[in-house]
């Protein structure tokens, strides 16, 4: 996959200083007493082809963006633009393709799914409400997406209490993936399945970004399965990117402090590799009253006066691999520089 500083690399969706704020609500007349700042001011370029890994501790806002950047939960402010559109100035015919454009796969596909329901309807819903083929069609559509997601034609007429936890998250491919998206939002999609289910999953998604060209933000806690399929990897700390880079750059060689406190605790595979481990003191700080300047300052372990005052900007700190960081003590690549 190429980097972000090639010219070949083109954005399919593309977040430009976003915010998502959810009012706090108090007193007697319920005013608005202040807001949980969940997405901060974040710039992201998802690229045509690639899976980008969006990773964090719980609570850092990766699920909100996605949510936002799908326009399910539209932004406080800033843009994001599908394919060179601004998705805020898309009528309804516009917004209602792009629904079938973008999809999303959640991590409990059972609270997702009815049910009531055989998943042949589950799935074929999406077909309906996109007027996708006729009925005799659909099914058919139905019957070669159940396969292709590793299940039964004869699984259409069954119940999702029927079906194993692996099973009932092939079924929330198989129901994203049947009306042709082009970008995938994948929101925590193995964290609830036995290891030995979780490869099984991330296998079949990796072949179906292939056979269907997809483009995923596959947002995840979990730094190994990050690791095993991303391209670029993206950290969130507090609602803002504090780092981001081609897979290899943030897992062997992580600048900014919070990556490399992440990135510490991360399990090797090689039991001879040993880690010296970064314990980060305090918690996560709220995100109604974030701290000034670096949001991270308070738990940084080397951080300076600076750090308190002034909010670092993401810069590039390799040209020829795209890894930006924000960071006031992590030297960046001068502007025009020779690379
Ligand atoms: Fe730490 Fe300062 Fe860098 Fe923030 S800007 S990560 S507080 S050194």
């Amino acid at each position: 996959m190429n980097t972000e500083n090639s010219q070949t690399v083109r954005s399919l969706v593309k977040v430009k200083n976003v915010t998502k704020y959810f009012p706090v609500r108090s007193g007697v007349f319920r005013r608005t007493t202040g807001n949980v700042k969940a997405v901060d001011g974040v710039d992201l370029d998802v690229f045509y082809g690639e899976t980008l890994g969006l990773v964090g501790e719980s609570g850092c806002g990766k699920s909100t963006l996605g949510r936002a950047m799908m326009y399910l939960d539209p932004p406080t402010s800033g843009s994001i633009e599908y394919e060179g559109n601004s998705i805020a100035d898309m009528d309804r015919r516009a917004r209602k393709q792009l629904r079938r454009k973008i999809q999303i796969m959640f991590q409990d596909p059972f609270s997702s799914l009815n049910p009531r329901m055989p998943i042949g309807e589950t799935i074929s819903e999406g077909l309906i409400v996109h007027k996708i083929g006729g009925v005799k069609d659909r099914k058919g559509l139905v019957m070669e997406m159940l396969a292709k997601v590793g299940l039964h034609e004869n699984h259409i007429i069954r119940y999702p209490h029927e079906f194993s936890g692996g099973q009932r998250q092939r079924i929330g491919i198989a129901r994203a993936l049947v009306t042709d998206p082009s970008f995938l939002v994948c929101d925590e999609p193995v964290s609830a399945l036995d290891v030995s289910i979780q490869s099984q999953i991330l296998n079949l998604l990796t072949e179906l970004k292939e056979e269907f060209q997809l483009t995923y933000l596959f947002i995840s806690h979990d730094l190994s399965v990050v690791e095993h399929i991303s391209d670029r990897v993206a950290v969130m700390y507090l609602g803002k990117i504090v780092e981001i880079g081609d897979r290899k750059s943030i897992f062997e060689n992580p600048k900014h402090p919070y990556t490399l406190a992440l990135m510490s605790a991360a399990p090797i595979a090689d039991p001879r590799k040993k880690r010296e481990i970064i314990l980060l003191e305090g918690d996560v700080p709220s995100p109604i009253d974030p701290p000034t300047g670096c949001s991270f300052h308070p738990r940084c372990p080397i951080a300076e006066e600076i750090c308190e005052q002034v909010t670092p900007e993401l810069i590039t700190i390799d040209g020829m691999t795209g890894q930006r960081a924000a960071c006031h003590l992590v030297p960046g690549v001068e502007a025009g520089a020779e690379l």
